[in-house]
């Protein structure tokens, strides 16, 4: 990230994480902004109401920030209900997802404006529940565009075989009966997808068929790549073949977490011991899967910078502390090797990071810092305590 170039970011850093310990996650607001407002400058000309993804980050100090800037959000569950309710963003502008929606969640949520079916069967029991509703949200159903997002199979979910969605003949068939409040479609083919193909071909579908059945409305979803190791999504080649199609929707809703949030994150750990064996070197930090994920699941790649290098260069595994041999941060990484005691800077961890952290080992989950646009640290997540750990324990 450009922005950690900066000496006196670096200097903040450093400070923050003698102020705050680690594992920390860091944020920055300037970042937040400056993506969501990408994303805006896209569909230009297009009635849109875009919605930030909270299961990609949940703190509602963020979420409020996307709120000023216009966003609404994407949920799945109750919890990411309440954390947008805490954001302050209104019951109009919230979309609820899901392939499990229980029937305890669709009384407690019965308020929210948007909801996309997942299935036939989802939609057979909204219709059941309809009688007890004082108003019925505006129904949108999830196609299924049997598409290859082309992105790591646990984040792929437009593929028949994947979970997610009807199937179009089984939407036509839905369509062609007469329905309830089904006033658009939605698709969503899966996260980190770098190319436009996918896309093109999944929106176009989609967009075919609200022609034929004369919907006003559309939710094309989210999933745009960031760059971690290679490139980005070009979001002009986006525009440029995307934006003509939905031109004359009513409304185009769109979801999007990783794009907004995961440049604007970073995760700092703590050098404990470079080890040094026959087979290979290990930096050892104090945070791993329990904090970050990523790199055990789904072989992820995230840039490290290291505060307070050794003037020796090597390739290492970067561990964490945890008693499995699949918690690593980076494998076979060359690095600067640090100095017992520097900060690493793991880069792009504002998406699924947090969001995804555990308790793993009976470890505690970090805090999370904002670095507001005028300089400040603000800490917008203690970290927790131990008596945190155990007050479920009855
Ligand atoms: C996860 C998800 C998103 C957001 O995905 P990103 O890759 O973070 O943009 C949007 N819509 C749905 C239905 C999702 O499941």
């Amino acid at each position: 990230m450009e922005l950690l170039e900066r000496t006196e970011i670096k200097e903040l850093i450093s400070k923050i994480g003698k102020t705050y310990g680690t594992p920390l996650y860091v944020y920055f607001e300037e970042v937040i902004r400056k993506r969501a407002r990408l994303v805006k400058s896209v569909f230009e000309g297009v009635n849109l109401l875009p919605t930030f993804a909270c299961k990609s980050n949940n703190n509602p100090n963020l979420i409020r920030i996307l709120y000023e800037e216009g966003f609404g959000t994407d949920i799945v569950t109750v919890g990411e209900y309440y954390a947008s309710k805490k954001a302050g963003i209104p019951d109009e502008m919230i979309v609820w997802n899901g392939n499990g929606k229980s029937r305890e969640d669709m009384n407690v949520l019965s308020n929210i404006r948007y909801v996309n079916i997942d299935s036939f069967e989802e939609y057979e029991q909204w219709m059941a529940f309809k009688r007890q509703y004082e108003s019925v949200p505006e129904f949108f159903l999830r196609v299924n565009p049997n598409v290859d997002a082309k992105t790591h199979p646990h984040i792929s979910t437009g593929l028949k075989k994947n979970k997610f969605g009807i199937n179009i003949d089984d939407v036509s068939r839905i369509l062609e009966k007469p329905n309830h409040n089904i006033v658009g479609l939605h698709t969503h083919i899966g996260s980190q997808i770098t190319s436009i193909e996918p896309f093109e071909e999944a929106i176009s579908q989609v967009v075919e068929l609200s022609k034929r059945y004369n919907l006003r409305k559309i939710n094309i979803g989210g999933g745009w790549g960031i760059n971690y190791n290679g490139s980005e999504l070009d979001i002009f080649e986006y525009k440029k073949r995307l934006i003509p199609l939905l031109k004359d929707f009513e409304k185009v809703i769109m979801e999007i977490g990783r794009y907004i949030i995961a440049p604007a994150g970073i995760l700092l750990l703590q050098v404990e011991y470079v080890k040094r064996t026959q087979e290979k070197t290990f930096v050892v930090v104090n945070g791993g899967m329990n904090a970050l994920i990523r790199p055990t699941l789904y072989d992820a790649f995230h840039k490290i910078m290291v505060l307070n290098p050794t003037n020796e260069k090597n390739v290492v595994d970067i561990v964490g502390p945890l008693c499995e041999s699949g918690d690593v941060i980076a494998v076979q990484r060359e690095i600067e090797i640090p100095e017992v005691g520097s900060l690493l800077l793991v880069e792009n961890a504002g998406a699924y990071g947090y969001s995804m952290s555990s308790n793993y080992n009976s470890t505690l989950k970090p805090a999370e810092v904002l670095i507001t646009s005028n300089g400040e640290a603000k800490l917008i997540r203690r970290r927790e305590t131990y008596d945190d750990l155990f007050r479920t324990i009855v």
